[in-house]
C-alpha cells in the first residue's frame, strides 16, 4: 500500500479547519433540521473536536440550517452522534 494515497480533505464548518473526510461527521440540513447525509441535497463537515464544543457548534448549525432553534439543533445533533458509536 502506498504511503502517498491521498486522502480528501474536507472543512468543518465550525472551526474551518481542514481534515480528512473520514474524521468528519458529514450532515445535511432538511427545513432547518438536521440529518445525517443521505446521499443528496446539500451537506456539511463538522470534525470530532467541534463536536463537543457546543457553544461554537450551535452558532455553526445555526448558520448552516439558517436556523434559530438552537435546543432543537444541538438535540438533534446528540442524537445523530450517540446513533453513530
Ligand atoms: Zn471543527
Amino acid at each position: 500500500m502506498s504511503k502517498n494515497f491521498h486522502q480528501p480533505t474536507r472543512m468543518c464548518v465550525s472551526c474551518r479547519e481542514k481534515e480528512q473526510q473520514s474524521n468528519l461527521l458529514r450532515l445535511s440540513c432538511v427545513d432547518g433540521d438536521i440529518f445525517p447525509y443521505m446521499g443528496n441535497g446539500r451537506s456539511f463537515y463538522l470534525c470530532g473536536s467541534c463536536q463537543n464544543d457546543e457553544k461554537r457548534l450551535s452558532k455553526a448549525l445555526m448558520r448552516q440550517c439558517r436556523s434559530s432553534k438552537k435546543e432543537q439543533l444541538m438535540n438533534k445533533l446528540k442524537e445523530i452522534v450517540t446513533d453513530d458509536r
